[in-house]
């Protein structure tokens, strides 16, 4: 790679320094033709070498890790040993078969006798698959697939892009950034990262082809990946964000701007585990819990027990606050297993997603807010619950009336649809308060899938057109004396957070790792600067105009260098 430095989207502020190292999720099947080129003492060479290397690296990661794992690990290196693999191998190789394709046909056959064996041996064909891949990887020249079981040092986790599932399995300790190939602003991977308070650039064009353990400095606010910075660079970086968080740190209590305009600064959670960071950072309580993060690796509907307990944790963690439920927003950039669109779809983001999905499901609906209201019985939290991807009047009514129905009488909608945000007048008389999702209404707003990373910059929340709509649903909302939030990504730039409460907004939600860059941003600035920055912004014909003619208003924002 003849670069010393790749430019992506940054999405989550900091900067982290540490060895690359690439997600890779599947290795590709060895073709069905490969052949060597003839000298099969040496094909065969490679092979047994490859998988001695296998065997020896995952029996040295099991002695590092001691206890049970050193067992399963020392099972599956002798796995990689024995010696009638390596004899079907090695009879392939004879016939002219190429090593990566022998050692791939060779474990086929004996995973197929194992499956077939049921029970504890069926069990062993995942731990067979993961030697194959090792193994065909070290042949071809491949990155090893999945996490690093136990790195010797944290790591920049470098991907095309990330699942939730992945993120959800991370180490936060382990990982110091994330930078992926595509993906755009608003994806769960930009969502995960800001919750974990990690670095993270997305949409960094040339990112997956960074040569594995490459040391790189990345600067999850500008974008910018160093690769093989000097000592010097990286001490710098690490400077600069200890200085920036001493600073913000000073600044405390509850959200209000500079001449005391209370605004509320709630926390995004996605369950129990993101309690603690919440209440470190002070969230005066939850703008959003998303519940089917609790739920993304189920292949069966959670039952109102379960969902329960998850819920009765966060509640009982901010007695007195309010903890706003959004509820399961499946399909689209969330698919859950359990709620699959009821027919196939050619445009899932514009389809069965959100509150359209309980229309196909409601005892599903019903098991959630029974859930709820049951979890809100106890507790001294302020339970409001809340609907996704409304677009309509009659959407908002009929989720209102579910929850009223349920025992939940705070109900409201989120507005993430350019129809709902148009309309706000309509939905604020039958539903309770408004929550503005910015990734969802910038999505709609400009007509750019969130997970099309080549569309990043259509992606931005600071369009004059997104702020419009912001605008729209919060004076709607006021006029009917109704709350309207902000729980999008957007409300973490610290900037736009001002913007915001100047159009209206009268709470933000976000990350926990964000609360104090916002409260510092609004602490120094009064409403009517607010109020400045927000129509200078809306006057603006572009996003990036938007920004700079905010900026001009906040003078504050470089103070703090936000
Ligand atoms: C949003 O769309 O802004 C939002 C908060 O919801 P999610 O990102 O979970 O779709
Ligand atoms: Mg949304």
């Amino acid at each position: 790679m003849h670069t010393d430095r790749l430019a992506g989207v940054g999405v989550s502020p900091g900067a982290g320094y540490g060895p690359a190292h690439r997600l890779v999720r599947d290795i590709p099947e060895p073709h069905r033709a490969a052949r060597h080129g003839g000298d099969a003492a040496a094909e065969r060479r490679r092979a047994e070498q490859a998988l001695e290397r296998v065997a020896a690296d995952l029996a040295a990661r099991g002695d590092q890790a001691g206890g049970e794992a050193r067992d399963v690990l020392a099972a599956q290196a002798m796995m990689a040993r024995d010696p009638g693999l390596a004899a079907g191998v090695a009879e392939l190789i004879d016939q002219g078969v190429s090593a990566s394709r022998a050692v791939f046909d060779a474990f086929g056959k004996y995973r197929d006798l194992l499956a077939a064996a049921g029970g504890y041996l069926a069990g062993r064909v995942a731990d067979l698959d993961d030697i194959r891949d090792r193994a065909v990887a070290t042949l071809e020249g491949l990155p090893l697939p999945g996490l690093p079981a136990d790195p010797l040092e944290p790591y920049v986790l470098v991907a095309r892009d990330l699942a939730p599932a992945d993120t959800a399995l991370l180490d936060p300790a382990l990982v110091v950034a994330f930078v992926t190939e595509e993906g755009g602003p608003t994806t769960h991977t930009a969502i995960l990262a800001r919750s974990m308070g990690v670095p993270a650039v997305v949409g960094c064009a040339g990112a997956t082809a960074i040569p594995p353990g490459t040391r790189l400095l990345v600067d999850g606010s500008t974008g910018v990946v160093r690769l093989s910075p000097t000592e010097d660079e990286v001490a710098r970086a690490v400077r600069a964000v200890a200085e920036s968080s001493a600073l913000l740190a000073t600044v405390t209590g509850p959200g209000a701007t500079a001449d005391g305009h209370a605004v509320p600064l709630r926390a995004n959670v996605g369950g129990p585990a993101d309690i603690a960071p919440a209440l470190a950072a002070g969230a005066e309580g939850v703008g959003l819990y998303r519940t089917e993060f609790l739920f993304l690796d189920r292949e069966d509907p959670p039952t109102w027990e379960e969902q329960q307990d998850a819920y009765r944790a966060v509640f009982e963690a901010f007695p007195g606050a309010p903890v706003v439920v959004r509820v399961l927003d499946a399909g689209a950039d969330k698919p859950l297993d359990f709620l699959p669109p009821p027919a196939p779809e050619p445009n899932p983001a514009l389809g069965e997603r959100g509150v359209r999905m309980f229309r196909h499901y409601p005892d599903v609906l019903a098991a959630q807010l029974e859930a709820l209201a049951r979890a809100a019985g106890g507790t001294s939290a302020l339970v409001q619950v809340m609907a996704p991807m409304v677009a309509t009047a009659e959407e908002a009514a009929w989720f209102t009336d579910a929850c009223r129905t349920a025992g939940l009488p705070s109900a409201g909608v989120m507005i993430e649809v350019p129809a709902a945000a148009l309309r706000a007048a309509d939905l604020a008389a039958v539903t309770g308060f408004f929550s503005i999702g910015t990734n969802d209404l910038t999505q709609y707003t400009l007509a750019a899938d969130r997970e099309a990373g080549a569309l990043a910059g259509l992606q931005d929340p600071w369009h004059p057109a997104v702020l419009d709509l912001v605008a729209l649903a919060a004076s709607a909302a006021a006029a009917a004396g109704r709350e309207c939030g902000v729980c999008g990504e957007a409300a973490a730039d610290p900037a736009l957070a001002c913007v915001f409460v100047g159009l209206g907004v009268t709470s933000l939600s976000m990350a926990a790792p964000a609360l104090p860059r916002v409260r510092a941003a609004l602490a120094r600035h009064t409403l009517d600067e607010c109020r400045e920055a927000a129509a200078a912004a809306r006057a603006a014909d572009s996003a990036e105009a938007a920004r700079a003619a905010a900026r001009v208003e906040l003078p504050a924002l470089a103070e703090l260098s936000l």
